[in-house]
């Protein structure tokens, strides 16, 4: 990397409309934290871009003077890509326009747009596109590596959502993709991360939704999880696509609708969420109450907007976290054993084991019509690692590296690229897939220079 002076600095700050932050400044310091507190890094500078322009100016910034690049939207990537240390850091969070058209069913929005953000927009024209479950992820990077979420059986994944989008690449130039439009770019991004260019603005589908869904937890406890798990792989391989029901193991938080006697003991929640008319879901979440002995249930009709949030104040910014992960094409019985005796002896209370339903739609395209190659994953395994005080980072890492091995028999060998943490680097071409190669091609022609490095990498072919 160049020494760079003030003199290029000073350039930098008069074409962007914009801050650019240096160490020292208070807002240097709160910008550069991201959401997973393991991840300390100070770059040279962080570009608070305010209008695509300043994207332009900031990646032609830092190619010219060989600085270390790294994209920031949401700030919420486990392995901390967001951040580099000496380089430049885009950061988008400030630029979240958004436009709505209900006729069209479409939203247009720029890249600073949290899952709130773009649910608040879209759901007072009483629509929405799939995107995932903590309500403060940026929906950028969650979309650049597939997305999923409560609506993902019923309407795909974000990307099988996303019209087109509008990239900086390593030239500067803006590229407008879309299925006719540099469509091999627009392939590549949906999946292949932020390894092509700077996305500056996303146009989706959107879908009828809500405002009011029918969803919340039903809770068992753990000395009944394997004839849960049991049940629910039967019943979630029998349901329609608009029944999303996902499995949590840990230890229960302090509820209000549990027991004071169940808090911090281990439990299985069942997460139900139905995506269409609430009276219709009712009778098909009901077998799900009959897993066991119910601990305690909130499960009701409530606004969509508050179910996307419904998980925030467990995945609150600022702790530490190391996250391991699978996809899985059944559930065998023996996966359950293992998760079982992992959850006896849970490193802190606010570590879990959760499996993300896929299916549906999810699984209906070719592995090979998007970046994103595994249309064949029913479930996405990950273990939460979480935790605050740095003294256990060693205890809880290896309860998360022990479980991940012990559970890898059982998987399909794929993982989602969005929840790969900072150590996998030799996972990356199972994150990819089949679609390494032509991710590859399609990198050497966009990104010769690998100047878009900081991310899970796929290197020029
Ligand atoms: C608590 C939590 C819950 C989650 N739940 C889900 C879920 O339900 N479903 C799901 O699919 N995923 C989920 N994820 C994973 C999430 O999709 C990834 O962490 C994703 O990277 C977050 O995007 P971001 O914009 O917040 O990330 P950032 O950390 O800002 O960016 C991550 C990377 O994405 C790329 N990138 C970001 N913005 C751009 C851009 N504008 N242009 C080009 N590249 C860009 C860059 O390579 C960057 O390094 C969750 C993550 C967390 C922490």
């Amino acid at each position: 990397m160049m020494n760079l002076s003030v003199t290029q600095i000073q350039g930098l700050k008069e074409n962007v409309a914009g801050e650019v932050l240096v160490p020292g400044q208070d807002a240097y310091e709160s910008a550069r934290k991201i959401w997973n507190a393991m991840v300390d890094k100070h770059p040279a500078l962080i570009v608070r871009c305010a209008a695509h322009l300043d994207v332009v100016h900031a990646v032609n910034f830092a190619r010219d003077n060989g600085l270390v690049l790294a994209i920031r939207s949401g700030g919420h990537n486990i392995a901390g890509s967001a951040m580099c240390d000496g380089g430049l850091v885009i950061d988008l969070s400030q630029m979240k326009a958004v436009s709505v058209d209900p006729e069209q069913r479409r939203v247009s929005i720029e890249s600073g747009l949290t899952l709130a953000d773009i649910d608040a927009a879209t759901q007072a024209c009483g629509l929405a596109t799939p995107v995932g479950i903590n309500s403060t992820t940026g929906v950028a990077g969650l979309t650049l590596g597939g997305g999923f979420g409560w609506l993902s059986r019923k309407y795909g994944l974000t990307i099988d959502n996303l019209v087109s989008a509008e990239v900086v690449i390593a030239t500067g130039e803006v590229l407008r993709t879309s299925a006719t439009e540099h469509p091999d770019l627009f392939w590549a991004l949906r999946g292949g991360g932020g390894n092509f260019g700077v996305v500056t603005h996303f146009e989706f589908q959107l879908h009828p939704v809500g405002p009011d869904v029918l969803s919340g937890l039903i809770v068992y406890p753990i000395a009944e999880a394997k004839s849960v798990l049991q049940q629910y792989r039967e019943f979630i391989a029998q349901a329609p696509d608009a029944l999303s029901v996902w499995v949590v193991l840990r230890k229960a938080p302090p509820l209000p609708f549990l027991p004071d006697s169940v808090h911090g003991t281990g439990i299985i929640a069942l997460a139900v969420f139905y995506a269409d008319d609430p009276q219709q879901g009712e009778p098909l979440v009901e077998p799900l109450r009959k897993f066991g002995t119910v601990l305690g249930e909130h499960v009701g009709v409530q606004p969509y907007t508050a179910w996307q949030q419904a998980f925030d104040p467990l995945l609150t910014p600022g702790a530490r976290n190391y996250w391991k992960s699978h996809n899985f094409s059944t559930l065998d019985d023996g996966l359950f054993d293992v998760v079982i005796q992992y959850i006896d002896t849970l490193p802190s209370p606010q570590c879990e084991i959760f499996f993300a339903a896929l299916g549906g739609v999810t699984s209906q395209p070719s592995p090979d019509s998007t970046a994103y190659a595994h249309r064949d994953a029913r479930f996405a395994m990950n273990v939460h690692g979480r935790w605050d005080d740095s003294a256990d980072d060693q205890r809880c890492i290896d309860w998360a590296r022990d479980f991940f091995e012990a559970s890898a028999p059982f998987a399909s060998g794929s993982v989602y690229v969005n929840f790969l943490s900072a150590d996998e680097g030799d996972r990356i071409r199972n994150a990819y897939g089949v679609n390494y190669d032509r991710l590859a091609q399609v990198k050497r022609k966009y990104d010769p220079e690998n100047l878009f490095c900081t991310n899970q990498n796929i290197q020029p072919g």
